[in-house]
């Protein structure tokens, strides 16, 4: 049985609190706030919402988007992701390079728990969970073999990536949607605009504040559709959820998640439903977050203290919530 709880906004739990509707109509009777314009899009795999007072902004958040879509899309064979992916090494683009170069200290950082060269097993697990039949233990046992960024070489002065092994494959999943909300943030801020929220299912940017209040986002229960358990007030700040509720199965009574264990090869298992992470940027935030439903609790905790200013907060699979 497949559960899918794609939301229109694939929203992996977040709801932008904006009260549009109600706001422009204060904003009318006391000045309140400009209009919020709000424009969605299916873009790099998910929904794109951009929300603003300036007109320009969609346009130039869903611009980015669709160029960065053709670097970083693993499911497209044209993108540049899947050139390196079939040569196993390119002279690669800066955005590219950038991503890898991120990459790699996110798997340092996480000793090991994010690894973008999980796609053997990232790749297997999602056709597993498609046809709701586990892999292979064989097949699980290779791709394992496969896995590892210490397999991948990045040449600063030449931009140049090369797999040291065969068989190696990148998937940018857990990090390609914060990093193109963080680049079409600089693209807003270059055009002026400074107030805006690019959510890019459930990995977003809060741009300044919306008119002279903080932006309000809503903490999703993950089982409970429409149901919040915290809001919190952001301004230039990211945030990204993660979590088991939005892509898993369930085989004999038991939830397998999209995110993957590099290190048992299969998925994380932490009794862990989502995690929020909040952080300077959308990028680190969507790769924490990644990183933390891997690692657990515990580790999770040691992880985030290393970023100064950034904090989660943990669902369990008993409902409770945590601050990590
Ligand atoms: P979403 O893609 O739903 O926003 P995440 O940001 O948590 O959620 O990323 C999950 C995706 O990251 C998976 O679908 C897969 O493509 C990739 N991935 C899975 N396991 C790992 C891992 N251990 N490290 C890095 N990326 C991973
Ligand atoms: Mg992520």
């Amino acid at each position: 049985m497949i559960k899918n709880r794609r939301t229109v906004f694939r929203s992996l739990g977040f709801l932008v609190f904006l009260s549009s509707v109600l706001c422009s109509l204060f904003s009318v009777l006391s000045g309140c706030g400009k209009p919020l314009f709000r424009d969605s899009e299916f873009t790099m795999g998910s929904f794109v919402e951009v929300i603003s007072p300036d007109p320009r902004a969609k346009t130039i958040v869903f611009n980015e988007f669709n160029r960065l879509d053709k670097v970083f899309n693993i499911f497209d064979e044209n993108s540049e992701l899947s050139r390196l992916n079939q040569t196993g090494g390119l002279i690669a683009s800066e955005d590219l390079f950038a991503i890898l170069r991120k990459s790699k200290e996110f798997y340092d950082v996480s000793g090991g728990a994010f690894d973008v060269t999980v796609a053997p097993l990232s790749l297997l697990w999602k056709r597993a969970i498609k046809k709701s039949e586990l892999p292979k233990e064989d097949d699980i046992k290779d791709a394992l073999d496969a896995v590892g960024f210490d397999s991948v070489y990045l040449d600063e002065n030449t931009r140049q990536v090369r797999f040291l092994k065969l068989g190696v494959k990148i998937d940018l999943g857990g990090i390609a949607k914060g990093y193109a909300v963080d680049k079409a943030v600089s693209k807003l801020k270059e055009a002026g605009v400074s107030s805006a929220v690019v959510n890019a299912g459930g990995n977003m940017y809060c741009l300044g504040a919306n008119s002279a209040r903080a932006w309000r986002v809503g903490i999703q229960d993950p089982r409970v559709a429409k149901n919040l358990i915290r809001k919190i007030e952001l301004k230039d700040s990211g945030v990204s959820t993660s979590g088991d509720y939005e892509q898993f199965f369930v085989f004999q009574n038991k939830r397998y998640s999209h995110i993957i264990n590099p290190k048992t090869g299969y998925p994380a298992e932490n009794g862990i439903i989502s995690v929020t992470v909040v952080a300077g940027d959308a990028m680190t935030a969507d790769a924490l977050s990644t990183s933390i439903v891997v690692l657990g609790r515990e580790k999770g905790r040691k992880l985030i203290k290393r970023f100064p200013g950034a904090y989660a907060k943990v669902i369990d699979e008993h409902d409770r919530l945590f601050d990590l």
